[in-house]
């Protein structure tokens, strides 16, 4: 009897397990991500899982909803004061600096796959752990670079088979944009204060551009009129733009400009886009989004050094995935269950199995000593393709015997032709 004293744990909230049939959709993606990043010349990276707080709140920003609210901060028994990545960019960039990679041909192309911990509130597309596909191309500030950096985005999104998504693109100039924009921001917002969510209201003064990217409900209604940026840059930033968007234009790649679009981590500048479903209009499914941060590597103690770079949400794009019926492979089906019956056939059914594996068709047994009944039965719901039946009278006459599960099928074959006859019929095209 289960003691009922003994506490059954769950995944902490905001977490999940990744289960055989979500890894192959992540694995999917992870592969078309890692093509994508080749084709455009992009190195991996991975940095640690945990880094000194301070290069978030630095990197990040202050007053912004990971480095406020959302980071996981603890103190190691060293007394050093760490956090698990809320975000790659800081990372990489500190990466670059700390490995001088300054002194390399500029930009250096880093692409990553890692973890990302927030501690937000779990719902639907909402994690407290996520994973992000990321790239960052640092050193160079070139519009060219800005639209080769969504143009990956965007292909990996195509190559996935991905439709009915939409690229927002949006310039946030820089601090010399913002001197003659923000008095006029803050002025539109300044009579709703009362209105709008308590956490924009003190951002309010310090980040007034965050309430643009506000989801609450509450602060949303008084976004619709808020001057635009687009309005206030400088003619060289507003060329900037328009030389991104011609690159994007050549590259033959669809996008949509939103004035509105902000981002969240205060360490962008001019090039912001993000990926969203083309009906969306919540925020619970961007599921890519980037920009240019002229400003960080400064920020963390660097030289001024520009970048580009955008983050992807696997999860999302899974979803996105699975919404799109683009989600058909069964993670762990064989092609090939064996069922053995009789005296000494399971041994045979081992040797068979192995033998099969070796030469690259995926089987197993149906284990447990059943009945043949129960065996098949279990064959038809594994997914695989084809049944061995391995019986003992049969294995001393040297045959088995070949079911094909869908048509139900059987013939007879020579033990010594078993992978031959199905290498033949199991052989299929890679996956995409
Ligand atoms: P959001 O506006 O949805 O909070 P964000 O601006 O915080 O996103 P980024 O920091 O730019 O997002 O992260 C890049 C991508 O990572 C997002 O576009 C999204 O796909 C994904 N992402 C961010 N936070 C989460 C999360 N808590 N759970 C799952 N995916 C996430
Ligand atoms: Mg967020």
């Amino acid at each position: 009897m289960a003691d009922s004293s003994v506490r059954r744990f769950q995944t902490p909230r905001g977490t999940r397990d990744l289960l055989p049939v979500d890894y192959t959709v992540h694995a999917r993606i992870l592969d078309h991500a890692r093509e994508q990043a080749r084709l455009a010349g992009f190195g991996f990276i991975e940095p640690p899982t945990f880094e000194y707080a301070d290069l978030f709140a630095r990197g990040v920003g202050e007053g912004t909803d990971i480095v406020e609210k959302e980071m996981y901060i603890f103190d190691d028994r060293g007394g050093d004061r760490l956090a698990l990545r809320p975000e790659g960019t800081a990372s990489v960039c500190r990466a670059y600096l700390q490995h001088g990679m300054a002194n390399l041909s500029q930009p250096v192309k880093l692409a990553y796959h890692l973890p990302i911990f927030r501690y937000e509130r779990p719902q639907a597309g909402r994690f407290r752990q996520h994973t992000q596909f990321g790239v960052e191309a640092i050193g160079v500030r070139d519009p060219a670079l800005d639209a080769e950096v969504i143009d990956l985005g965007w292909r990996l999104a195509e190559s996935l088979g991905l439709r009915d998504l939409k690229i927002l693109l949006n310039s946030i100039g820089d601090i010399e944009d913002r001197r003659s924009y923000v008095p006029r921001l803050k002025a539109h917002f300044e009579p709703h204060l009362e209105q709008i969510a308590p956490d924009d209201r003190g951002r309010w003064d310090r980040a007034p551009m965050r309430l643009l990217d506000s989801k609450d409900e509450r602060t949303r209604p008084f976004q619709e009129g808020a001057p635009i940026i687009t309005d206030h840059l400088r003619p060289e930033s507003a060329a900037y733009y328009d030389a991104v968007k011609v690159h994007l234009e050549a590259l033959g790649i669809p996008f949509e400009e939103r004035p509105t679009l902000v981002r969240g981590l205060d360490y962008y500048t001019h090039t912001v886009f993000e990926i969203v479903p083309a009906e969306a209009d919540g925020s619970q499914v961007t599921v890519l989004a980037g920009g240019r941060y002229d400003g960080l590597i400064e920020q963390i103690g660097g030289p001024p050094t520009p970048g580009i770079g955008f983050g992807m949400g696997i999860e999302r794009m899974a979803q996105q995935l699975r919404e799109q019926d683009l989600v058909t492979d069964d993670a762990s089906a064989v092609d090939v269950l064996i069922a053995a019956l009789g005296e000494g056939a399971d041994v045979a059914a081992s040797r068979i199995a192995g033998e099969l594996r070796r030469n690259g068709i995926a089987a197993t047994l149906a284990f447990g000593g059943r009945s043949l009944k129960a065996q098949l039965r279990q064959a038809n719901r594994s997914g695989a393709r084809f049944a061995l039946i391995a019986g003992a009278r049969d294995l001393s006459e040297g045959q088995i015997t070949v079911r094909n599960l869908e048509s139900s099928e059987q013939w007879s074959v020579g033990l010594d032709d078993v992978v031959g006859a199905l290498t033949d019929v199991t052989y299929t095209q890679p996956q995409d």
